[in-house]
């Protein structure tokens, strides 16, 4: 019948006009109708394509960045190194269940990534979960001489690429400590840019679950870049309350990748230098 099309109209173009002018559309639109009614199921699937669609990709920015570009409610939770293999098995499942967006940066030396490389490689291949280098052992590389920097960013990137089949622009230093050394060293790798962040959990050391959601609160804002850690459980207890928030502020979880993209497969394939090796 003519109406439900006209709805479906109306919401496509509710939907286009979503981050815009769609209150003003929708006014004028609903106007018309003579019986408004309670909103039609039909109405939510294009609008909710048009939010999940991603905004970029843009290409890979050479340097530091330490928050999502320009406008929009975008939240890139990214979550580090992974000494816990059940807390990373309960980010897979969160992922799963709600569809949440996430980038991990881990460290290759923990055996929580290949214990769930199983189930981390349909959500990789989705391209609902991105990786960043994070190092192999998480040494603080300002410390080390170059050989050594090399070795720990090489030995993780081809880590990440057996094991998850994906290469990645992005690297974060561990404990966030870089300099223009590391970063050209990273950058010679095949990591130009360097994935800092401007909001976090606070969960590198243990935290309660109210300490966590108040970190959370803090920082659950549009644009931010919030590092998490896959080591201790308080996050896996609150994610009901980090998940409440998202939606009461409106915000769109997004993965790195999904904002400036990954180079396709030739990107892969370079530089497999032979650095490293045990
Ligand atoms: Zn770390």
């Amino acid at each position: 019948m003519d109406r439900r099309r006209f709805l479906l109209t109306l919401a496509a173009g509710l939907a286009v006009a979503a981050t815009g002018h769609g209150a003003v559309t929708g006014t004028r639109a609903g106007q018309g109708g003579p019986d408004p009614g309670p909103a039609e199921p039909l109405a939510a699937d294009p609008v909710e394509a048009a939010v999940e669609a991603p905004a970029g990709p843009l290409p890979p920015p050479t340097g530091v960045v330490t928050a999502l570009p320009g406008e929009g409610n975008g939240l890139a939770l990214t979550i580090d190194d992974g000494t816990s293999s059940e807390v990373v098995a309960a980010f897979v499942a969160l992922a799963v269940d709600t569809g949440v967006r996430l980038t991990f940066f881990p460290n290759g030396c923990y055996r929580s990534w290949e214990e769930n490389a199983v189930a981390l490689r349909p959500l990789v291949e989705s391209g609902q979960v991105a990786f960043g280098n994070h190092t192999w052992s998480h040494p603080d590389l300002t410390t080390l001489p170059d050989a050594r920097v090399a070795e720990e960013i090489a030995r993780n990137r081809d880590f990440l690429r057996t094991t998850f089949g994906v290469g990645t622009p992005f690297f974060r230093p561990p404990f966030g400590a870089h300099d223009e050394r590391t970063d050209r060293i990273a950058a010679d790798l095949g990591h130009p840019t360097i994935a800092m962040w401007n909001g976090t959990l606070g969960d590198s050391r243990v935290l309660t679950g109210a300490e966590l959601v108040g970190y959370a609160r803090e920082w659950f804002t549009a644009q931010t870049i919030v590092v998490g850690h896959a080591n201790h459980r308080t996050v896996t207890t609150v994610y009901g309350e980090l998940l409440d928030l998202i939606a009461q502020r409106d915000l769109r979880t997004v993965t790195l990748a999904d904002v400036w993209a990954v180079p396709p497969p030739p990107f892969q394939g370079v530089a497999a230098t032979g650095l490293v090796r045990g």
